[in-house]
């Protein structure tokens, strides 16, 4: 069984990191990051509004994409790589560009820190995951606007788990 994402839009779905059943992502040269390189995941352009600690008035009606890069300090770029928005100009952490800080949050909607995650059992992490998807089918996820990746968090969580309960086997 392949696990594809079956959330809802307000979950980001049409961004999501797994793989839908009727969504092409467009592939475009111009979409790689103007910072490091990568190719960046395209966010609505409410995800950017959200986030960004700046005036909206510099958000234009472009397509803007997300860099995931840890080492990078762009969190969003215009398609054409003109206009950028670093760690410095959104309103809070963002889980990619610091997986390792605790207090930094990997479920933004119900508010699940890395430092939580890490602390728990295996059991607890189970429960937390399954919090998690009692509250995207109850519709209350609003990843679009609280996940700087504009999409649902459970690739990032169910990674992360995959990670600390099988160090030895953790392949990057
Ligand atoms: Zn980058």
């Amino acid at each position: 069984m392949t696990e594809s994402c079956c959330c809802p839009p307000e979950a980001g779905n049409a961004v999501c990191d797994l793989p839908a059943q009727d969504f092409q992502r467009p592939t475009r040269a111009v979409n790689t990051c103007p910072e490091c390189g990568r190719t960046g995941k395209p966010v609505q352009s409410q995800t950017v509004s959200a986030i960004v600690s700046v005036s909206l008035r510099v958000v234009r009606d472009v397509k803007y994409l997300f860099c995931g890069t840890h080492t990078c300090s762009v969190v969003y770029f215009s398609a054409d790589g003109e206009q950028t928005f670093t760690v410095e100009q959104v309103r809070e952490p963002v889980y990619q560009k610091e997986p390792d800080a605790q207090d930094v949050f990997i479920c933004y909607c119900f508010r699940h820190t890395v430092g939580e995650l890490r602390a728990a059992s295996p059991e607890a992490r189970s429960v937390l995951v399954d919090d998690i998807n009692t509250g995207i089918n109850a519709q209350q996820c609003a990843c679009d606007l609280r996940n700087p990746q504009g999409s649902c968090c459970l690739g990032n969580v169910r990674g992360m788990i995959k990670k600390l309960e099988k160090p030895a086997f953790a392949t990057t």
